[in-house]
């Protein structure tokens, strides 16, 4: 008897050998699911919601008008804006802050916005060390849009038919 259930428990153990290597040489054949991040990436959606920025037009002039449709809209409330009129007449913010930790990436304050000045840009590598580093004020957010201008302009006009 208890030979006889050593040798099934022995069978059993042998089938899931010769099941697993057979499931492991079909994995080897298949093409990786993983990729050596950051020497490669995967494919990114125009879509994708990173790293916030504000936008300015080829002419260099800041897109906001500060009508701050995207402080409404924003449910963390995580953006500060203040504005006053310019000598010229224009509305233009004073102050445009985001607190990045309050963020949740919901993407409204671009939805909310009649000019693409507020985008959430194809960056994801901003981590910092501080809490203090993620209040990105205007300053932070216009640098990005310049450094980011041409990735958004893309994206903007690859999800244009979808808006
Ligand atoms: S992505 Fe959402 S939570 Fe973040 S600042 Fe914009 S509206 Fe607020
Ligand atoms: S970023 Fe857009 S929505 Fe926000 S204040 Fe400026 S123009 Fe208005």
């Amino acid at each position: 008897m208890f030979n006889r259930i050593s040798q099934v428990v022995r069978g059993a153990a042998l089938a899931d050998f010769v099941g697993a290597f057979g499931m492991a040489l079909v994995y080897m054949a298949r093409p990786k699911a993983t990729v050596l991040y950051p020497y490669e990436r995967g494919p990114q959606s125009p879509r994708f919601r990173g790293e916030h920025a504000l936008r300015r037009y080829p002419s260099g002039e800041e897109r906001c008008i500060a009508c701050k449709l995207c402080e409404a809209i924003c449910p963390a409330q995580a953006i500060t804006i203040e504005a006053e009129p310019r000598e010229d007449g224009s509305r233009r913010t004073t102050r445009y802050d985001i607190d990045m930790v309050k963020c949740i990436y919901c993407g409204l304050c671009q939805e909310a916005c009649p000019v693409d000045a507020i985008v959430e840009g194809p960056n994801i590598e901003y981590a910092v060390e501080t809490r203090e580093e993620l209040y990105y004020d205007k300053e932070r957010l216009l640098d990005n849009g310049d450094r980011w201008e041409r990735e958004i302009a893309k994206n903007l006009e690859l999800d244009a038919p979808y808006r």
